[in-house]
């Protein structure tokens, strides 16, 4: 869980942007952002819908999904990929990196600031023009690397 006060300056974007892009703050969609943004998780659309259905009981993994593909395209959520798993969805929408565990696969941020700049040596195909480069450092999180040592040490 993220602190109150961050909750609240994400809500509070969200419904500013929604003014600026003329979409529809619904129920709905506020929910469904609130949770993301209440969560560090990096969660999977399916995850969004469980802790939604909490919420909005009568409402459809449809409805969510049809709400987190507008409000991606609009730009106030992104998309994370992890290699070889399912779509994540990601609320935090300042340039960063991320931590990915190998084992229990957690998704956590990592500030821009923290990372140094990218830099690519080779030539990139003609034409090609990068706008950010993302860094996914892979590795294991603190309770698995934990679990590991005492599973090892028995
Ligand atoms: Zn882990
Ligand atoms: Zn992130």
């Amino acid at each position: 869980m993220r602190d109150a006060a961050e909750i609240q300056h994400r809500m509070t974007l969200f419904q500013q942007r929604c003014a600026e892009l003329g979409l529809a703050n619904t129920h709905q969609r506020q929910v469904i952002f609130r949770t993301l943004a209440e969560s560090t998780s990096h969660p999977t659309p399916e995850e969004v819908y469980r802790r939604v259905r909490k919420k909005i009981p009568s409402i459809s993994l449809g409805t969510v999904y049809r709400n987190i593909k507008i409000l991606v395209q609009k730009g106030l959520l992104k998309e994370v990929a992890v290699h070889h798993e399912p779509l994540r969805l990601d609320p935090n929408l300042s340039d960063h990196h991320h931590l990915v565990c190998r084992r229990c696969k957690s998704v956590a941020d990592i500030a821009s600031e923290d990372v140094e700049p990218v830099r690519l040596k080779a030539a990139l195909p003609a034409g090609f023009q990068v706008e950010r480069c993302e860094v996914v450092a892979m590795g294991l999180c603190a309770a698995c690397a934990m679990k590991l040592k005492q599973n090892r040490s028995h």
